[in-house]
This record gives C-alpha cells, sequence and structure tokens, in this order.
C-alpha cells in the first residue's frame, strides 16, 4: 500500500469517527431539550390543574358560605320558601319599561347597583338597555303560572312556578331593548343590545341564566332576555367555562343545603 493511501485510509478514519461523534452529541442534545419541553409541558399541566383546584377551592367557599344568598341556585328542585322577601330590595336608577315605583323594579341593593354600572357601560358602547321585570313575590308569581297555564301547555318550559323563580330573589332581571320592540322573545338575542349583553354581563356579575344549548340541564327554554346577578368572580367562571349555575352546583361540594 502506498504512504498516500495510507495517508487517505486514516484521514477517512478520523473523518467518520468524527461524524459518529457529532451525530451522538446532537442526539444526545435532542434527547435533553426533549426531556425539558416534557418536564417544563408537565409543570404547565401541574400549574393549570393547581389553578383550577384553588378556583373551585374559593368558588366552593363562595358558595358555601353564602350566607347573604346571592349566589343561591333556585331552580325546578331547589325551590324558595313562599315567605321569602329579600330585605334589602332597591329601585335601580337605569330605564325601565315600567316607570314609576312599581314592585316590578326592585332589585337587591347589590344586584341594582351593579345593573347600574352594567347599563351605563351599555350606553358608552350606544347600546340601550331597559328594565323590564326584575323582583316577583311570591304570590306575584303564583298569579303568572296560573295566568300562563290557562293560555298554555309548556308554561313549565317557560314560566316558573311559585318557589322555583329566581325573580323572588330579587337578583334576576329580564332585560329588553327598542329594536325588540321591549318584548321578551328570543329576537331579543339577535339585536345588538342582546349581544352586547351576552358578551359583556359577566364583567358585571350577571350570567345569562338560560342558554340555548343547555335546556336539559336548567330546564328551562332558551331566555335571551334573562340575567342572573351571581357577582363577578362566579360570573366570570361560568362564561369562561361556557356553565350554568346548575352545573357549578354539581361541580362543588356542598357542605350545607
Ligand atoms: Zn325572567
Amino acid at each position: 500500500m502506498s504512504k498516500k493511501k495510507v495517508v487517505l485510509i486514516f484521514v477517512l478514519g478520523i473523518l467518520v469517527g468524527a461524524l459518529a461523534g457529532f451525530k451522538l452529541g446532537i442526539e444526545y442534545n435532542l434527547k435533553k431539550i426533549n426531556n425539558a419541553v416534557l418536564v417544563q409541558e408537565e409543570s404547565k399541566a401541574t400549574i393549570a390543574k393547581s389553578k383550577v383546584n384553588e378556583q373551585m377551592t374559593k368558588l366552593s367557599s363562595l358558595i358555601n358560605n353564602d350566607d347573604n344568598r346571592l349566589f343561591e341556585l333556585v331552580n325546578k328542585d331547589n325551590i324558595l320558601e313562599s315567605s321569602y322577601i329579600p330585605s334589602d330590595l332597591v329601585y335601580p336608577k337605569v330605564n325601565c319599561v315600567i316607570s314609576g315605583k312599581d314592585n316590578r323594579n326592585l332589585m337587591r341593593r347589590t344586584a341594582a347597583s351593579a345593573l347600574e354600572e352594567m347599563f351605563n357601560a351599555a350606553k358608552k358602547d350606544n347600546v340601550q338597555l331597559y328594565l323590564n321585570s326584575a323582583f316577583r313575590a311570591y304570590l306575584t308569581q303564583k298569579a303568572v303560572y296560573q295566568a300562563g297555564e290557562q293560555n298554555s301547555t309548556t308554561t313549565g318550559d317557560y314560566i316558573a312556578r311559585p318557589g322555583e323563580s329566581e325573580h323572588q330573589t330579587g337578583l334576576a332581571v329580564d332585560i329588553c331593548s327598542k329594536s325588540a320592540n321591549y318584548k321578551l322573545d328570543e329576537n331579543f338575542g339577535n339585536t345588538k343590545e342582546g349581544k352586547w349583553l351576552l358578551a359583556n354581563a359577566y364583567k358585571y356579575g350577571f350570567i345569562l341564566r338560560y342558554p340555548k344549548d343547555k335546556e336539559s340541564i336548567t330546564g328551562y327554554n332558551y331566555e335571551a332576555w334573562h340575567y342572573r346577578y351571581v357577582g363577578t368572580e362566579l360570573a366570570k367562571y361560568l362564561n369562561d367555562n361556557k356553565l350554568t349555575l346548575d352545573e357549578v352546583y354539581n361541580q362543588i361540594k356542598l357542605t350545607k343545603k
């Protein structure tokens, strides 16, 4: 073998060795990067999980310590006592369909000031909202239900039975607009005002209580006009997670009833 050939084989050998080493190095680094990404993803998931847990603990405590009855679940299975009339009912300073000091314009103090804030924010966006009806006493609801019963076969899907109505809490409000002829019907949801509410109500502590796709859960047909005050914290959680009040009550551990 010539000297040249020996040198060539030697050089080639070094090159092959270097390449193999280089490849191993890359593989090692790739593995390291992959592991680091994996650890990062795992810790992200852990943080997200603990955040959810923290949020659920907070909401559980909110609902379980609700001495002021602001987060109360009222539905066909959770009925209010006939004697219950909130002690802090006031007239919110907003545009009302029924003018003057009518009982139907009353709301609990906290909900009333949140409603004022919401209506004022809407006004700034050129959206004019009207309070159609808020508080309804047990006996009034009884009369409304009985009147509805005589006119329809599906009353229970739209009109609550006495004690089952959120309007008795003083925290629920039916909202309407001139564009929908001040009517409470599905069309309100298609108006500028209905859409503004759907997108913004949670910022003021209100939620659309009977959404379109949750009828089997709430037990009520879609009511584009019916909003319920639950405070900003709970409203944001419900809005972010597309949940109804009934569902969050199923998620948390209730320590009292
Ligand atoms: Zn209503």
